[in-house]
């Protein structure tokens, strides 16, 4: 056995990356080498990270290094070596600005919505807090054990594809954070210890990576030095990632503050149906675009919200002051005063609409040529219901059942569902609302294994249904049953051509008679088809006479027309709605409704821009849902221009090659007939063209 002295120099102490380098030199040598403080018992195994990181070493203090093995000489030496080198640290300035930078730090996304917020950032990291004890039997424990280490590949993965991104664009001195936590990943004192709780307490994978996380994060809550008790946000990361790869659950955050900015890589709509809403005053994402669910929820919501940050996630840390301005889709990160000083003046609140819609006009609008427009109201959350008749929306166009799903994986019973459907019903009164059967996909294959390589592709909405029959009887039932209380229609996501058609209508007549031999209360509704990817658009003539009506998804049918992921940030610059293709065919899809004569009612976010609503006008559409918001403003646009020259802007856009094309051709020809409709910020091109 040897052992020496030393005292740490290093002005950040044995902090994760001055750590991660002693695993790295320590776990060369075959002798074990054990770092102990000299002020009191505590002592840490040099080879594991989070161990070094539990004691705590900052600058001053006094270790003492024991060696034991055969090469426990040369150990000490390298150790001590690194020591004075100062752990090999050459990027010292650039890689704590990343993870700690205190100076003003603005990023560019892209706001989904209006309002300037300034508040101070709550970090939520999808998939985690509410993880149950389980217990598992015997026979399963080893089973358990796989899971858990499936989750922690699947986790070193997800971190490897973080760090080289992070080394391609920010360079290595920003990536190394992802080392260490890649090592945290490896550590026995992670993992042992997790797979041992498991077997011990005969514990699910899930809650034994909580108590152990749990754990490692007491310690370093009580740390003395600032400055390694924050890389405990660090460790939260490791663990907040296996557990959301383990379960895919969401975060709860009742005690939100008052002024809680959310900031998170993305977030699932559940958990923002979960977030208590009182207290979030804006939201800002590293994902998503312009159609992401997320943002089409948050415009709903009123919230102020920017998407697209990329890394900002990983550059902040709960309770930083930060503003959000979705007017410039910008965040401001730790505002200088003078910058906060200046943001005072323009701080409002992201709702306007709210105010018009005082002065409620309901029913239909009727164009200034007497072309009348149905407009009806996209919905989410229950919460929603009452906005509908608050914006003077004639029934519910939209209403995205899948939202009713707490979170991804767990079901509702028919019970619950219908008892929702049953209060859509009644908040619709003599319009009614469409409803639309869950357009969910891969996340219900919650096991990690089955998690689908392209779920947009993949196993998604009428597939998912049609794969899964008992989840679509269990929602058709309580549809059905909730028609009996008003008028209540039904709307298939995603449709291919008219077989899915077919085949979805075999089990909603197969649930009629079922209730009917049952003697249940319920009512026939009426079927429409979501037209939304090329292949229904180009068989439109078909479906229509196989549905009672339609509704044109322009969200999907630009990601699918385009092939442009509608929420990757990296190619939002590719998502135009105007592009001449998608509006042949939004054109194609009206005709093929009108001919067949059924309703199209057009219910993508384009119908609630109010410059679209125009140009949909022009196509002849005369059924539009929308965010209920956004309505009084739709409505004001189009009961003041004429249909027939929408039309005649319409028409040429269609001839035109390029949406850069037809975009300026909007410009030109808005600015033309109706420039007090349309100054050149209500256009839409700045909102959702390249940013
Ligand atoms: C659409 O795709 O345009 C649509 C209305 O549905 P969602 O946005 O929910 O996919
Ligand atoms: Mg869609």
């Amino acid at each position: 056995m040897a052992e020496r002295r030393l005292q740490v120099t290093s002005r950040l102490g044995l902090h994760a990356r001055a750590a991660a380098n002693l695993v790295r030199v320590a776990s060369q040598f075959q002798s074990t080498l054990t770092l102990q403080r000299l002020d009191g018992n505590a002592e840490a195994d040099a080879k594991s990270i989070l161990s070094i990181l539990t004691l705590a070493a900052s600058r001053g203090t006094d270790l003492k290094i024991v060696a034991n093995g055969v090469d426990e000489e040369e150990a000490l030496d390298a150790v001590i070596g690194l020591f004075s080198r100062d752990f090999d640290e050459t990027e010292k300035v650039d890689g704590e600005k990343f993870t700690h930078a205190t100076s003003e730090l603005r990023c560019k996304g892209l706001g989904v919505s209006d309002g300037v917020v300034i508040g101070r950032v709550l970090r939520l990291q999808e998939g985690t807090h509410n993880v149950y004890r389980a217990e598992i039997a015997e026979a399963d424990l080893e089973r358990e054990r796989r899971r858990f280490r499936a989750a922690v590949r699947l986790s070193r993965r997800q971190l490897e594809a973080i760090k080289d991104r992070a080394e391609k664009e920010l360079g290595r001195g920003h990536a190394y954070i992802f080392d260490a936590h890649l090592l945290f990943l490896q550590d026995a004192k992670l993992t042992r210890d997790v797979e041992d709780y498991i077997v011990k307490e005969r514990s699910n994978a899930e809650w034994a990576a909580k108590v152990v996380g749990d754990r490692l994060l007491s310690i370093y809550t009580q740390i003395n030095d600032d400055y390694l008790r924050e890389r405990g946000s660090d460790i939260e990361d490791v663990i907040q990632r296996l557990l959301a790869n383990l379960t895919g659950e969401v975060l709860k955050y009742p005690n939100l503050s008052e002024d809680a900015v959310i900031v998170s890589t993305d977030l699932l709509p559940s958990t923002i149906a979960e977030l208590n809403l009182k207290h979030v005053k804006a939201i800002a994402t590293d994902a998503g675009g312009w159609t992401s669910h997320m943002a089409i929820i948050t415009r709903g919501l009123g919230l102020t919200t920017v998407v697209g940050l990329r890394d900002f996630y990983q550059r902040t840390r709960t309770g930083d002051s930060i503003i959000v301005d979705a007017s410039r889709g910008e965040v401001i990160l730790h505002p200088a005063p003078e910058t906060i000083e200046q943001y005072k003046f323009t701080v409002h609140d992201p709702a306007p609409a709210a105010v018009e819609a005082n002065a409620i006009n309901c029913g239909p609008v009727v164009t200034s040529d007497g072309v009348q427009i149905t407009l009806r109201a996209n919905v989410e959350l229950p919460t929603e219901f009452q906005a509908v008749n608050d914006f003077g929306a004639c029934g519910v166009g939209l209403f995205r059942s899948e939202f009713l799903l707490s979170r991804p994986g767990l079901m509702s019973s028919e019970a619950e569902q219908y008892e929702a459907y049953k209060a859509l019903t009644i908040a619709t009164g003599e319009y009614g609302a469409i409803v639309r059967l869950f357009d969910v996909g891969g996340e219900f294959g919650s096991d990690v294994k089955d998690r689908e390589r392209n779920p947009a592709l993949g196993l998604r909405a009428v597939r998912f249904n049609l794969r899964n029959k008992q989840v679509m009887r269990t929602q058709v039932r309580a549809i059905l049953r909730a028609a009996a209380a008003g008028r209540l229609s039904l709307v298939i996501p995603m449709v291919g051509d008219v077989g899915d058609v077919r085949l979805a209508k075999r089990v909603i007549e197969e649930e009629l008679e079922r209730l009917a031999s049952e003697k249940a209360t319920f009512a026939e509704v009426r079927i429409g088809a979501m037209i939304e990817i090329p292949s229904a658009v180009l068989t439109a003539e078909k479906i229509a006479g196989e549905v009672d009506f339609f509704e044109l998804g322009t969200n999907d049918l630009v990601q699918y027309t385009l092939a442009v992921d509608r929420g990757n940030d990296k190619v939002s610059e590719w998502f135009r709605t105007l592009h001449p293709a998608v509006l042949y065919g939004i054109s194609r899809t009206l005709e093929a409704g009108r001919t067949a004569q059924i309703p199209v009612i057009v219910c993508g976010e384009m119908a609630s821009t109010p410059a679209y609503a125009v140009l949909l006008a022009g196509f002849g559409a005369i059924d539009l849902s929308m965010i209920p918001a956004m309505i009084p403003r739709v409505r004001n646009v189009l009961s003041q221009i004429k249909a027939e020259e929408a039309r005649e802007v319409a028409l040429k856009c269609l001839a035109a090659a390029t949406a850069d094309e037809v975009e300026e051709l909007v410009r030109i020809e808005f600015r033309r007939r109706w420039p007090e409709l349309f100054p050149p910020n209500a256009l839409p091109m700045a909102a959702e063209t390249v940013q």
